[in-house]
């Protein structure tokens, strides 16, 4: 359900300020929207005609919750920012930050996660995203969940009320173990300088920011606690390398990818 719509002069109008009498547009799919509003329920649009494959019409209202939570945290914030040279809606972006953030309840393909990141990249932001951690962070991973834990990617507990990091050991989309969660502020994003700490976790990480309090945070400011945890991946590890067939799988796992990545290009350039 969306908050943000097109008027008739394309003009965009947040749900509060709307009239139920007007028609408007997605900003998405470009179907016609009605207002929406009653005693209990916050006012929004509602999509007339049913429209599965548009984004904002399948955002369920925890989304909404859980985007409304963090723009109170940080008011400078934007909702559902729209990006028309790459037809995209940002679910909350931070423009002076250069930051885009995507709260993700639902499942997602390994290429819609790859393809928002390069058409945000292209408009010089960094996405970052927020997984519900109803439906992510269980034992086996969901697609792209990998993918994104080892972009830039946290997790995000309603119940909770928190952002958080965690350590984590995966395997084969499988999640061996993880740590206690690990609250971060989204208030403070900074740059990473040190890529030696020497955790097979944060190695693996492709971001070029971090926040205060995530796993970057907290093993580069505490050597003890960072010395811990390189004990516990090393124990984890070992197991795995007597393994007489760990180099096979891992060499079958790097073709994998490798044709994953490939196969990724080829579905971009198509779409193109
Ligand atoms: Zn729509």
């Amino acid at each position: 359900m969306p908050l943000y719509a097109l008027d008739e002069e394309n003009g965009i109008v947040f749900a509060p300020d709307a009239s139920t009498r007007k028609n408007y547009r997605c900003l998405e799919c470009r179907g016609s929207l009605q207002k929406r509003s009653g005693r209990h329920r916050r006012p929004h649009f509602c999509h007339r005609r049913s429209a599965p494959q548009c984004r904002l019409y399948s955002k369920s209202i925890d989304h909404l919750v859980i985007q409304t939570n963090l723009m109170k945290r940080i008011p400078q914030l934007k909702m559902e920012r729209p990006f028309p040279s790459v037809l995209r809606i940002a679910d909350l972006c931070w423009e002076e930050r250069k930051l885009v953030l995507e709260i993700q309840c639902s499942p997602i393909s390994i290429y819609e996660v790859g393809a928002r990141k390069k058409d945000y990249s292209q408009e010089g932001y960094e996405l970052v995203w927020l997984l519900d951690d109803r439906l992510f962070n269980k034992k086996r991973l969901r697609i792209a969940e990998e993918q994104i834990r080892r972009g830039s990617g946290y997790f995000v507990s309603l119940k909770r009320s928190i952002v958080y990091d965690q350590f984590e050991f995966i395997s084969d989309a499988v999640r061996l173990a993880k740590g206690p969660p690990l609250p971060i502020n989204l208030f403070e994003p900074r740059e990473i300088l040190n890529r030696q700490i020497p955790l097979r976790q944060l190695q693996e990480r492709k971001s070029s920011r971090y926040f205060l309090g995530d796993l970057y945070d907290r093993a580069n400011r505490n050597s003890t606690f960072l010395k811990r945890l390189v004990e516990h991946e090393e124990s984890l590890l070992k197991p795995l390398r007597k393994d007489p067939f760990y180099w096979i799988k891992k060499i079958l796992l790097l073709i994998l990818e490798y044709l994953l990545r490939a196969a990724t290009r080829d579905y971009d350039r198509n779409l193109r």
